[in-house]
């Protein structure tokens, strides 16, 4: 236990717990949130708002001791919750084996991500919380349940992109897949003409496949394919193969990027644009994303096109990527292929809530849902109409918590 001052990674958020707790038990984590609370979990802090904030006790897991446990057909695997990817993904790797995604970052936990329901791209991959087959969370009561996808329905699909309001996730089964290697290429200047024509062709060219601009112009600035197949020489849609090692940020080191050279390399090496060894994109910065429906993508890029000359000023780069359909009730991507929209902005909070409100008016009409960790002024309200199975999510998490102990002024804005 510390008195010390937490902040998350961007340090926009200064946290306003009175202590931070580092338990090395199940059982003391369970006593912790016995205690009555108010507790929340920080995970490797990653999020750009309040939402995993108290004022009273901060639960850190990275102390939990390691769990890397695979499952009888080599399909699944058990972990902690307190491991980030870039340990598991080495772990996994060693074994042969793999996950069918990853984040842009290994930096993250993985119970942090999934709560939040993380994503990579690719137009059938589902996000990282899809994965999820098991979930051990310690109830607002201190009592340690499990909820399992083969035998609990409806529990099970509310729970897992549980935004931290079910309870405190120390364990969870994930599905995996043999290892497999992958090939990444970036390209520059994709005309806008590709787009307009092509654009889901070009969505659906590479196991993931991203974009990235500025909105300075019509045209996208970078694509990132990430393939088992190799591409041949030459252009892409009319975009040239980049002549050096790219950053997704412009003006950023180029080190600190997974290999684009068309080699083909262990999946964990290609999928995640940043490589764990470094700060994974600019490091100073705030973050916003929304998720619209994919058959809709164009429509997306026109409203954020049409205001280009607001969104630019305050940005670093947008990233454009796709996610497959899931049944989790939280999941941004809950029944609809999803095609996402991400804003890495500069680090001043001032300047850019006036451009992410401005942004979140002209995505309005597409039902645009923002992603749960990042920066967003949509109002509850509307956040609650976008989501079917929000008031089974909030009836879940009264029955996990009856008490509150994982409640917070995010989530009582959100829930109530
Ligand atoms: C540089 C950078 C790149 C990013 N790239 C991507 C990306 O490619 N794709 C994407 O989708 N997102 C991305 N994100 C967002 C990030 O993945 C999410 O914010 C994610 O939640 C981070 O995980 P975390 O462990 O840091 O969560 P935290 O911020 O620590 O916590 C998030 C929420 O989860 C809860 N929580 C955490 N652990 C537990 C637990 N064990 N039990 C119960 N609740 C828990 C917390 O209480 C909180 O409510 C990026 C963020 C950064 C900073």
């Amino acid at each position: 236990m510390s008195d010390e001052r937490v902040t998350n990674w961007a340090g926009n958020i200064v946290f306003e717990a009175r202590r931070l707790h580092r338990p090395t038990t199940v059982e003391q984590v369970q006593e912790l949130v016995a205690g009555g609370g108010p507790v929340k979990v920080l995970g490797s802090g990653h999020s750009f708002n309040r939402m995993a904030d108290t004022t009273g006790d901060l639960i850190s897991l990275a102390g939990l001791p390691r769990i890397f446990q695979v499952g009888p057909y080599h399909n699944s695997v058990r972990v902690d919750g307190g491991i980030r990817y870039g340990e598991l993904v080495a772990l996994l790797h060693a074994e042969g084996l793999a996950l069918h995604n990853t984040a842009s970052l290994p930096h993250i936990s993985v119970a942090g991500a999934i709560a939040t329901a993380t994503h990579g791209s690719g137009e059938t991959n589902g996000n990282l919380a899809t994965a999820v087959s098991a979930i051990e969370l310690v109830r607002g009561d201190g009592k340690l349940v499990t909820l399992r996808r083969d035998a609990d329905g409806d529990a099970f699909l509310g729970a897992v992109v549980g935004l931290g309001a079910l309870g405190v996730v120390t364990a969870l089964t994930l599905d995996v897949v043999p290892a497999f290697e992958l090939r990444q290429y970036v390209y520059d200047d994709l005309p806008r003409a590709a787009i307009d024509n092509d654009l889901q062709t070009l969505l659906a060219d590479g196991y993931s496949v991203s974009l990235f601009t500025n909105w300075k112009g019509p045209d996208v600035n970078m694509a990132w394919l990430k393939r088992r197949d190799a591409l041949p020489d030459g252009d892409w849609h009319g975009a040239r193969r980049a002549d050096a090692p790219r950053h997704p940020v412009p003006g950023m080191p180029a080190q600190n990027s997974t290999d684009q050279s068309g080699e083909p390399g262990p999946w964990h090496t290609r999928l995640p644009h940043f490589r764990l060894e470094f700060t994974p994109s600019s490091g100073e910065e705030l973050q916003s994303e929304y998720h619209v429906p994919r058959a809709r993508a164009l429509e997306a890029i026109d409203a954020v096109a049409a205001i280009g000359a607001h969104v630019s000023p305050v940005l670093q780069i947008c990233e454009l990527r796709t996610i497959a359909a899931d049944d989790l009730w939280l999941s941004p991507n809950y029944q609809r292929d999803t095609f996402a929209l991400h804003f890495t902005w500069i680090a001043d909070t001032d300047a850019v809530l006036p451009v992410v409100a401005r942004l979140e008016e002209a995505l309005a009409p597409l039902d645009a849902r923002p992603h749960w960790g990042k920066v967003f002024t949509t109002a509850p309200a509307t956040i609650r109409g976008q989501y079917e199975r929000f008031a089974d999510f909030a009836a879940l998490a009264r029955e996990y918590d009856p008490q509150g102990v994982f409640r917070n002024p995010w989530l009582n804005a959100l829930l109530d």
